[in-house]
């Protein structure tokens, strides 16, 4: 048994499945993904959800200084004792939903790496929340549910295509790290998992005149599926079917093409034709 897991065995402490607590103790598992991060002595990273602090001590090991967010006050206390001897190391308790990130990073080399195990209960907001908050960031690294990996590697057309790809690649260029089965987390979650890598590009993958009406156009696209884009413009944005098919003929788009199918550079087209409209409605 891991010196980590034997730490957290000893305390008697219960995993907490409403904190999306499955750990890793795999040593190899936790050398090969900090790894696969990418992450060397000239980054400053940030981790959410160090847990028992299994990968925190690969991280503290492979970077120049390690921050780390937990929510759970149980585990502070073990985890300022199993990391007493790493200076290039911070701990922060805390909601990671609810810091100020750029604050609470003040300190950090930027930009920063986030790698993370992270708590699959808030996958989606917290990824979210990493790309819109305004920090400066090199690269991402998730561990995250399998269909949350499909999802976020997914094409226009896809079944997963949706807000989460759109907010991803646009930000970041993702790839697949590596598969991590089920069997391998302490408790195992019901479902496999995957490590994504999200390195954020320099400039987002298009140019938009206003990036809040591309979200909300893109946010259009995904309101209601299996119907016409035309049809989502008109209930989202309370426009008139005639002013609807305007905006997607400026956009060089059929009437009929569903949301689902658009594309970046489509949705772009898009969205700056909207913005044309707002402005001129305003
Ligand atoms: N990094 C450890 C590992 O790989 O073994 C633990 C990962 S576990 C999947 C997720 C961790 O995130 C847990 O330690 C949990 O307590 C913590 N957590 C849950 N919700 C959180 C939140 N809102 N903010 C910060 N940490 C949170």
């Amino acid at each position: 048994m891991s010196k980590t897991k034997e730490r957290i065995r000893d305390s008697q402490l219960r995993y907490k499945q409403n904190l999306g607590q499955n750990f890793l103790y795999d040593e190899d598992l936790l050398a090969a993904l900090v790894a696969c991060s990418g992450v060397t002595q000239e980054d400053d990273v940030l981790e959410i959800g160090p847990g028992s602090g299994s990968m925190t001590k690969h991280l503290c090991a492979a970077a120049h200084h390690v921050l780390s967010v937990e929510l759970d006050e149980r585990l502070i206390p073990l985890l300022q004792a199993f990391m007493h001897d790493k200076p290039n190391f911070t701990l922060v308790q805390g909601d990671v939903m609810q810091l100020n990130l750029p604050e609470v990073t003040a300190s950090l080399r930027k930009p920063l790496s986030v790698v993370a195990n992270i708590p699959y209960y808030i996958t989606t907001p917290l990824i979210t929340l990493l790309l819109t908050c305004g920090l400066p960031m090199k690269r991402l690294a998730l561990m995250v549910q399998k269909e949350v990996a499909d999802k976020i590697l997914s094409k226009p057309g896809d079944d997963g295509w949706g807000m989460l790809a759109v907010r991803c690649q646009y930000f970041c260029e993702p790839e697949l790290g590596m598969d991590v089965p089920a069997h391998l987390f302490t408790p195992p979650p019901k479902v496999d998992s995957a490590f994504v890598l999200l390195p954020v590009r320099e400039t987002p993958a298009v140019a938009v005149k206003c990036e809040e009406d591309f979200f909300r156009v893109a946010g259009a696209a995904f309101a209601l599926r299996r119907k016409t884009m035309t049809n989502n413009l008109c209930a989202t944005f309370r426009m008139s079917r005639e002013e609807a098919v305007g905006l997607m003929s400026q956009a060089g788009l059929d009437e009929k093409v569903r949301g689902e199918k658009l594309t970046l550079e489509e949705l772009a087209r898009l969205a700056d034709a909207y913005t044309a409209f707002r402005e001129g409605r305003a």
